[in-house]
């Protein structure tokens, strides 16, 4: 005789019921957008307890990882400026590693770091068009999960290095899939994002479509999902090299695509990486972007 196992009834039903996240207070702020259209959480202050946050993922000892990518003249009017301010800001009193992705190792500034926190350096080949040195960190933060993170952190973030921190960024940003809003499109209507809108490449989303613009400049979650992230943004710019066609905002494109199939499972609010012109809404500032000095910096 065959035996068939009954599903147990109504279990899904009892968890739907239960808050999923006791942590994150949706109405602890009133006058912004806290939960996303699928119950992604957003992240703005006032919306978590910093306290309880850090000492959830400290008791786990977690280990939080952060690639950064400073290359050609990148490295030599950033690199420390970033590195010095997320030494006061990027998840304090947490077990930290930072993955400096550089071209020019004698180059990088040596920092006294505090304790528990590490440095790693790894010499990147340099693409020589700037579209490509951006797009192809998909490519390397793959390969360095692959070959060294995964065995070394449970959590990363993969940020831009023409940011500077200057507000609390911690353990309130980890979570599974994480997605930065991009300020500038934050409230704006979708159809004003700027996607990638030719069909024939793989970034391509339509003008009716879409969640939110989010920002390149930093995404994250656990190390599994960054790395699928990466795998999945790398095999659609190489299908567009193939096909002889760039995405209009590079890896933003192709990211903007990955995270409108694959919902991410927390958002920051534009706290987390704010334009230069701050918006009014705006109480509490995390990190901002640095002076754009695109003529000086970049090679082509
Ligand atoms: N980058 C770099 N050297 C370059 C170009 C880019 O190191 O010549 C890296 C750096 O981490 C930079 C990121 O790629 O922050 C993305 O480029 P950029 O910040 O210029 O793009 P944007 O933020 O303007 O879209
Ligand atoms: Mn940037």
């Amino acid at each position: 005789m065959q035996i068939v196992k009954k599903k147990p009834q109504f279990v899904w039903r009892k968890h739907v019921h239960r808050n999923p996240l006791p942590w994150f207070n949706a109405s602890g702020i009133a006058d912004q957008q806290t939960i996303s259209s699928w119950g992604a959480p957003i992240i703005w202050e006032g919306t978590f307890d910093p306290v309880e946050r850090d000492d959830f993922y400290m008791k786990k000892k977690t280990v939080i990882g952060l690639t950064v990518f400073a290359i050609g003249r990148y490295l030599d009017r950033y690199l420390r400026n970033f590195l010095e301010s997320a030494e006061k800001h990027y998840m304090i009193g947490h077990q930290v590693i930072y993955y400096v992705m550089v071209d020019n190792v004698t180059k990088v500034p040596a920092l006294q770091l505090s304790p528990k926190r590490s440095m790693v350096v790894i010499q990147v080949r340099k693409y020589s068009r700037w579209q490509d040195i951006s797009m192809m960190r998909m490519e390397q933060i793959n390969d360095l999960i692959q070959n060294r993170i995964q065995f070394e952190a449970s959590y990363l973030f993969c940020l831009d290095v023409d940011l500077m921190f200057v507000g609390r960024f911690g353990a309130e940003a980890l979570g599974n899939s994480v997605a930065q809003i991009h300020a500038s499109y934050y409230g704006t209507p979708k159809q004003s994002f700027s996607y990638e809108r030719r069909p024939r490449s793989d970034a391509y989303i339509a003008p009716y479509d879409g969640d939110f613009y989010y920002h390149a400049a930093v995404y994250g979650g656990r190390v599994e999902s960054v790395f699928d992230l990466t795998r999945s943004c790398l095999d659609g710019i190489i299908r567009d090299k193939s096909k002889n066609i760039e995405a209009i905002w590079h890896d933003e494109s192709h990211l903007n695509r990955y995270f409108l199939d694959h919902k991410p499972t927390k958002l920051l609010s534009p706290e987390y990486c704010l334009d230069r012109v701050p918006a009014k809404h705006i109480r509490y500032a995390r990190m901002k972007w640095m002076p754009k000095e695109y003529r000086q910096l970049r090679e082509n």
